[in-house]
């Protein structure tokens, strides 16, 4: 047996593929951005290219996938939100095509960074954890009593259709006042717009708005108040509903820092006033961009804590 597995990472924007050690390094890593193309195959040739990179000749014994949701769980057909080409895409099984000798197990993103988290970065050592993505989408991962948590259909942990606001904006979900509908990206900056800021430089998005925040604009700090809220009420409701002691916060917005965890802290605090949901910590992830690669590695290396037996 090999002492790596191939790790793969599917966005809208880019696709990632490393080799992660039993260890849970990271290493030969590549990256490319995901080709904009309504054509399927043109993504799927795209991964498979910088999978014979990562692999360089070795044959893969174990991969292990993170990929945007839906998807149907753990068949592996996944229809990415931000990746129209792929509708019903079948690529559990178009992995196992092309390594018939190697174990294939995909997951949902979110829940591929919360169990990299939890294995190798700011959840090591928790037994009741939730890792949370704050970026386009909000999303998240649980792992209860030390094992990861799928739920019915595999899509547990997904926090950001928790209601923060009955009366609250629109979700694309469908629903009403979602923590999504508020503290996603594109909906914090949109707002951000609306009270009247401007982007100093370039374009309107959530890391031009996180450095006005910086510089001191009073209406991008008030929008990060307004999404780190939301969070820090959402997250009083599940750590009540799941008794969690560590909540890690990553993705693209929380390079906000505390900007938004400070926020969500506060509105935490106020929230969450009973002794075992108040010892809960709320921390920045550690290991950024390489979460989603590591907890990619962990399904298949670290399977007694991150993959159920018999879901295969
Ligand atoms: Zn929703």
């Amino acid at each position: 047996v090999t002492d790596w597995a191939l790790a793969v990472d599917v966005g809208g924007t880019k696709l990632a593929v490393a080799r992660v050690r039993n260890d849970g390094s990271v290493q030969v890593r590549a990256q490319r951005p995901t080709p904009q193309s309504p054509d399927a195959d043109e993504i799927w040739s795209a991964l498979l290219s910088l999978i014979s990179d990562v692999s360089a000749g070795d044959e893969p014994e174990r991969i292990g996938v993170g990929c945007g949701g839906p998807m149907r769980w753990p068949a592996g057909e996944v229809s990415p939100l931000n990746l129209p080409a792929w509708r019903d895409f079948p690529l559990r099984r178009r992995l196992r095509e092309h390594h018939p000798n190697a174990m294939v197990r995909v997951h949902n993103d979110a829940v591929a960074m919360a169990v990299g988290e939890h294995w190798r970065g700011a959840g090591r050592g928790s037994r009741n954890f939730l890792g949370v993505v704050v970026s386009t989408g909000v999303g998240g991962g649980l792992v209860v009593d030390g094992r990861v948590v799928n739920g019915r259909t595999g899509n547990a942990g997904h926090i950001g259709h928790v209601v923060v606001d009955p009366d609250g904006p629109p979700c694309a979900c469908g629903g009403i006042g979602c923590l999504e509908a508020i503290a996603r990206g594109p909906a914090v900056v949109d707002w951000a717009q609306r009270q009247g800021w401007v982007a100093s430089v370039g374009v309107a998005t959530g890391t031009a708005l996180t450095e006005s925040a910086r510089a001191g604009d009073s209406m991008a700090v008030a929008a990060l108040i307004r999404a780190g809220r939301a969070l820090g009420v959402a997250l009083a409701s599940v750590v009540a509903a799941l008794d969690l002691d560590t909540v890690a916060i990553g993705g693209g917005l929380a390079g906000a820092g505390e900007l938004l965890l400070g926020p969500a802290r506060a509105a935490f605090d106020r929230h969450a006033r009973l002794d075992f949901t108040r010892d809960c910590r709320i921390v920045p992830t550690a290991l950024g961009v390489d979460a989603g690669l590591v907890g990619a590695g962990a399904f298949v290396l670290a399977a007694d804590h991150y993959w159920p037996a018999g879901a295969d």
